[in-house]
């Protein structure tokens, strides 16, 4: 997956040192020792810390739970990045979601680094009071690498609101008298955290589809329509038609992205598909996103999976395999649950002529490379998912001038500055034979570039 990255931060750098324009200023020798410098500037982290948490479970057995935090680059600001507790998480997945978060800051011009955060646990297999306890113990192991003007961390999948908290808590009280409260985001609104930021991420990932099936082909038809491009040829096809949505993923991200879609008045959008970690659910006329949100928050996050659940939620719907929900022929399928979900396996079952990626890292390269060949719009992570730490950077923002905005303005907020870089990709990424993508990539690397050189960081 690391290597994924790297190869397109390479190929980006290898597009631009072919460009005269771009640092004009540098050539020929001098100009290829700064690319390779680059190479090896943005390819590795700038630390990883590691440390085992000495935990006492309730039940009075001590365990040492691994943990990470990644800091990949901080030209841009203080590193950023959410920490995910999940069974599964390792540090060469941290890096690779560090990488990525340095180039979504960068692409969408938020004043942060990449950083990331794992802890290696299930945490449903933990009691609150455990969880309190590994949280606390995070932040004291980390504490010193850590802080609102040096790496701030968010949640991410299997942490949440009430862990940022507790974090904030825990560094205020290892910090005291220091500035504490942009030192985590994603926290909850009564403890500093912002209005629309557990909704930021899933509002973001539909929204970038949205503005550009809609808005974007609707100020720009006739030119999509001369490009030839075969991409602009997809678009089209999807324009003002109604559509047929599959969602993988029920959480955070995909709860709200399925909701989103539910509810927009823009397109004629049906939501036929969702699933989680147990099933799909599938109905050909749409399913009822307002009453699933409503199940599982009353059943631990899960979607209905038995048919006396599917009748307790009030729902009509098959319950089909879990993986069913990316193979069903639909035109849209939204990515929110983990890494690698098409592969070199499924990735000829895709039927769907968009996919967006809620989730970091869901296609694999040699999937990605398959799908742009047919012709399917991916919508990348570092594009779509971005609106959680937009908000984030809003809620630190917030903190630092303890004067609060209200949801509407969070969300106008949010939307301006994901059309500010819709804006600036999609007629690049319409009028040349790059995926998207490659050019958010090489948007994103452009700019790190230039950063890093006006700092003096390639001598
Ligand atoms: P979450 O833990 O709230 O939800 C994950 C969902 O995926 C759950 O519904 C779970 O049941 C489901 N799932 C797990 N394994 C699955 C499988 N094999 N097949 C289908 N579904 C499965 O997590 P989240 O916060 O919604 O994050 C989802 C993804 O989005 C992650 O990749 C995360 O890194 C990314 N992301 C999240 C945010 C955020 O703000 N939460 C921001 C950017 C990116």
């Amino acid at each position: 997956m690391q290597s994924q990255t790297r190869a397109i931060v390479q190929e980006s750098l290898n597009a631009l040192m072919e460009d005269t324009n771009f640092l004009p200023d540098l050539t020929n020798g001098p100009r290829e020792k700064a690319f390779s410098s680059l190479a090896a500037v943005l390819s590795t982290p700038n630390k990883i810390h590691k440390s085992f948490l000495r935990i006492v479970l309730e039940r009075g057995e001590i365990v040492r739970i691994p943990a990470f935090r990644v800091q990949h680059n901080n030209a841009l600001g203080p590193y950023k990045g959410g920490i995910r507790f999940h069974e599964s998480v390792n540090e060469e997945e941290v890096i690779n979601l560090a990488f990525l978060m340095t180039l979504k800051n960068s692409l969408h011009d938020v004043p942060f680094g990449g950083g990331k955060g794992g802890v290696i646990v299930n945490p449903r297999e933990f009691t609150p009071k455990e969880l309190n306890l590994i949280s606390k113990k995070y932040v004291q192991y980390f504490a010193d690498v850590i802080g609102p003007d040096k790496d701030i961390p968010a949640p991410d999948m299997g942490s949440g609101e009430r862990e940022m908290d507790w974090m904030m808590a825990e560094y205020k009280n290892i910090k005291p008298g220091e500035p504490y409260r942009g030192s985590f985001t994603g926290k909850s609104v009564i403890n500093g955290g912002s209005l629309g930021r557990r909704e930021a991420t899933g509002k973001g990932v539909y929204f970038t589809f949205r503005y550009m099936i809609h808005e974007f082909i609707q100020h720009n038809q006739e030119w999509l329509k001369k490009t030839n491009n075969v991409f602009a040829k997809t678009a089209l096809d999807l324009y003002e038609k109604p559509l047929s949505i599959a969602v993988q993923g029920f959480g955070n991200v995909g709860s709200v992205t399925a909701l989103e879609a539910y509810q927009c008045q823009k397109l004629q959008n049906k939501v036929i598909a969702v699933s989680d970690r147990n099933c799909t659910l599938f109905h050909q006329d749409g399913l009822d996103i307002p009453s699933l949100v409503q199940f599982t928050a009353k059943n631990n996050g899960d979607l209905p999976y038995t048919d006396e659940m599917l009748k307790e939620s009030g729902v009509t719907a098959e319950i089909l395999h879990r993986d069913e929900v990316l193979s069903i022929d639909c035109d849209v399928l939204m990515l929110a649950a983990l890494e690698d979900q098409i592969h070199q396996s499924n990735k000829e079952q895709i039927k769907a002529k968009v996919i967006v990626e809620g989730a970091n890292a869901p296609v694999t390269a040699d999937a990605d490379a398959y799908l742009n060949e047919k012709g399917t719009i991916i919508i990348p992570d570092i594009l779509a998912n971005a609106g959680g730490v937009i908000v984030s950077y809003f809620e630190w923002l917030q903190g630092r001038e303890t004067q609060f905005y209200n949801e509407d303005e969070i969300y106008r907020k949010l939307f301006t500055k994901m059309e500010g870089t819709m804006a600036t990709i999609l007629p690049k990424f319409f009028g040349d034979p790059h995926s998207l993508r490659q050019n958010c990539y090489i948007h994103s690397v452009m700019k790190l570039s230039l950063i890093l050189y006006k700092q003096g960081k390639l001598y």
